[in-house]
């Protein structure tokens, strides 16, 4: 199979939006700003994309003060985290030749997940760029009354993560239809964009639930 045409290598600063605007309505509060072995999650996520930008925006929820450490901009978020993204680019500089997006609520990604997702889009491979990780367990789709409707075909099913990469003006794009998804990605693909997946961690595991926090601080104490 031939490879897809390339979009074309790209120059300029790397900017991340850092979504921590969430109400954490299935963990039962807002998880972002727990501690894990003594950092709270959305200082793992700032000190991360610090270290791997040019420039940072922090979403918080509504009403939040920031009293962490220094970050170039922090706006309020919205009611979903397609809002909450949206309400970050706004405040990024438009000289921004790619933007990341990532999660408060994944504090083990690492730098050479963040390296991957960004370089992929600096060098024309694709306009979007997500880590992710083969699904390993058999997968069913079930109704509301717990019976199982149909086994979904495992084969070329990824789980995907953050941080996720994207062409600046792709991404501005993509989000002014307004519309809403789980991830930037979606939004992206849904106008058209070239989505690639490049590997991400088992490790980097979205706190979701109060069992993802005991594993968590498992896998920090390894660090
Ligand atoms: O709720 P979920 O786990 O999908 O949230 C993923 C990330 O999006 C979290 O870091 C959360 O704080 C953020 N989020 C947000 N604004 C919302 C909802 C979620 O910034 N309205």
């Amino acid at each position: 199979m031939n490879a897809p045409p390339a979009i074309g290598g790209l120059d300029g600063p790397v900017w991340t939006i850092v979504v921590a605007a969430g109400s954490g309505d299935r963990f039962g509060g807002p998880k972002q700003f727990l501690r894990l072995a003594g950092t709270r999650l959305v200082d793992r996520a700032v000190g991360l994309a610090t270290g791997c930008s040019d420039g940072v925006v922090l979403v918080v929820p509504p009403g939040h003060v920031w009293t962490g450490s220094a970050v170039g901009t922090v706006v309020e978020g919205g009611t979903t985290r397609a809002d909450s993204t949206r309400r970050g680019l706004a405040a990024v500089p438009s000289d921004a030749a790619i933007i990341v997006v990532h999660d408060a609520a994944r504090p083990l990604a690492d730098i050479g997940i963040f390296a991957r997702v960004v370089a992929a889009v600096r060098d024309g491979r694709a306009e979007g760029a997500v880590p992710g990780i083969p699904v390993a367990d058999t997968l069913k789709r079930v109704d509301s009354a717990g019976a199982v409707v149909d086994t979904v075909e495992r084969a070329g099913l990824y789980a995907v993560q953050t941080p996720q990469a994207f062409r600046a003006s792709v991404l501005r794009s993509a989000h002014t239809s307004g519309g809403d998804a789980t991830d930037d990605a979606a939004l992206v693909e849904a106008v058209g964009g070239r989505v690639v997946v490049v590997p991400g961690s088992v490790r980097n595991l979205k706190i979701t639930v109060a069992d993802d926090v005991e594993i968590a601080t498992a896998l920090l104490a390894h660090e």
